[in-house]
């Protein structure tokens, strides 16, 4: 599942290659949307809402729509010039989009739909706040997170109803830096406040390329024992030393996870204790 930095990332590509250019062609490759025709439209924008692609467009006759997708697993838009050639399987794409300058193709996207701009909160309007979104709003992703005390923080960190853009790899890095466990009752954690601030850290300094969570300090230099070598606090790194402590670095799994990929933990055992019993 991609984190909210690569969703910025694919839409500000997508956007710098789509914005303000009227399509010379469109075909989707879904049942519900596959005699849409969208020949004609300019888009306005492509933005990024959580880990959804919203794309807005405005029709001949002002009429406003916008393409809503959602990555899950493998998806991913590419950008190639007219008639390029793609490099992944035809038999993939999901969408088409083609103007003067730029094809547009979204591969195995796992949502693909077509709403009026205007009803785009049906698609979104259940996210939380979004950690890099122009409305973020850190008090009420407190309140939302709060609101189920009992959830382990690590799950409710990618309840993208709680709080939108956290996946497995800033759920994991954020609980680190904040020594909490993600194991722990959101109850439990002292100051979620910071722990918030960590995961937007974590994605902002990430929206260039490549990504990085040991980059942390204001002047963009390496700190911890990892400096000069891009990688993870604990993310994919079970028995590995722990950049602050040296212990072993030790992977698990949340019960209450539902997801596949997104279940495994990371965690330092040491800088990360795991919950006593309740007082
Ligand atoms: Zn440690």
């Amino acid at each position: 599942m991609p984190e909210g930095d690569s969703i910025w990332r694919a839409a500000a590509q997508l956007h710098a290659a789509l914005a303000g250019q009227q399509l010379t062609g469109s075909d989707f490759r879904v049942p519900k949307f596959a005699t849409l025709k969208l020949d004609g439209w300019t888009v306005n924008e492509v933005v990024p809402r959580g880990k959804h692609l919203l794309m807005r467009l405005r029709g001949p006759d002002e009429e406003q729509l916008t393409i809503h997708s959602h990555l899950k697993m493998e998806g991913i838009w590419q950008v190639y010039p007219p008639g390029g050639r793609w490099r992944k399987p035809g038999f993939t794409a999901r969408c088409v989009l083609r103007t003067a300058t730029a094809d547009a193709v979204g591969f195995s996207l796992g949502i693909l739909e077509v709403v009026r701009t205007a009803d785009e909160d049906s698609v979104v309007g259940h996210l939380g706040p979004d950690l890099l979104g122009p409305d973020w709003d850190l008090a009420e992703a407190e309140r939302r997170l709060r609101a189920a005390p009992d959830v382990p923080v690590g799950v409710a960190l990618l309840d993208q109803r709680n709080v939108a853009g956290i996946g497995n790899i800033y759920r994991c890095e954020a609980c680190f830096l904040s020594g909490v466990h993600p194991a722990a009752p959101v109850s439990y954690v002292q100051d979620l406040p910071k722990l918030l601030i960590d995961a937007k850290q974590l994605l902002e300094a990430n929206l260039g390329p490549g990504r990085r969570t040991t980059v942390l300090n204001k002047q963009g230099t390496p700190v911890g024992r990892n400096a000069g070598r891009p990688g993870y606090w604990v993310y994919r790194r079970e028995h590995q030393p722990c950049l602050k402590c040296a212990t072993p670095i030790r992977r698990g799994v949340l019960a209450k996870d539902t997801g596949t990929e997104e279940r495994d933990i990371y965690f330092c055992p040491t800088c990360q204790p795991p919950p006593g019993p309740k007082a």
